[in-house]
């Protein structure tokens, strides 16, 4: 059986990254399976856990860490960590479909170092950093400070933009999102 592709999806903190996943999951064409990472971060409005993150402890985090049971992890906040666990990536590429994931700069390179050709990695750029800011705040799930944090982090993350395989403007939602289809459909069998 040919084993799936591995997409990876990065992108700035309210760049619209997860509205383009969702609208991906629906289209069955893509015969896509969610990698559901594993966070130390509490959920968030509506989250639930084993669907958006598995939500653990630091602990328990810490413990998988030490049984290398991640393909990557990273502090992607100050005390906050996100890992794509091994087991997520097996249960999906194993079955034929093409893994989605969406992590953040770091572990995309270092996803796309270990996987090479079998992974394609796609960066969401938003239009401007004023426009990422609007967005941000209209979420109103964040407080001020962290509605900083991820702006600063954007900055930062969006100088890694030219490593990956393919960047993508999010400056009207349905033109990315086909944009991002058909990157993909290019490159799955
Ligand atoms: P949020 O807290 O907004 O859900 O996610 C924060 C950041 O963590 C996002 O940039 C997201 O891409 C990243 N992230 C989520 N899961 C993983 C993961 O498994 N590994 C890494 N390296 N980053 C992740």
């Amino acid at each position: 059986m040919n084993k799936g592709k591995i997409i990876i999806l990065s992108a700035p903190s309210g760049t619209g990254k997860s509205t383009i996943i969702s609208r991906l999951m629906d289209n069955t064409d893509l015969r896509l399976g969610f990698s559901v990472s594993a966070t130390s971060r509490a959920p968030r409005g509506a989250e639930v856990h084993g669907r958006e993150y598995y939500f653990l402890s630091p602990e328990e985090f810490r413990t998988k860490v030490n049984n290398d049971e991640f393909v990557e992890w990273e502090e992607v906040y100050a005390g906050t960590c996100y890992g794509t666990l091994v087991s997520e990536v097996e249960r999906v590429i194993d079955s034929g479909r093409n893994l989605i994931m969406d992590i953040d700069v770091k572990g995309a390179l270092n996803v796309k170092k270990r996987y090479g050709g079998q992974a394609l990695s796609i960066f969401i750029l938003p239009p401007s950093v004023e426009e990422l800011e609007r967005r941000l705040r209209s979420r109103s799930t964040d407080t001020e400070e962290s509605i900083r944090k991820r702006l600063d982090k954007a900055e930062l993350e969006m100088s890694f933009a030219p490593q990956f395989d393919v960047r993508i403007v999010n400056d009207d939602l349905d033109r990315a999102s086909k944009e991002v289809e058909d990157t993909i459909k290019s490159v799955i069998e």
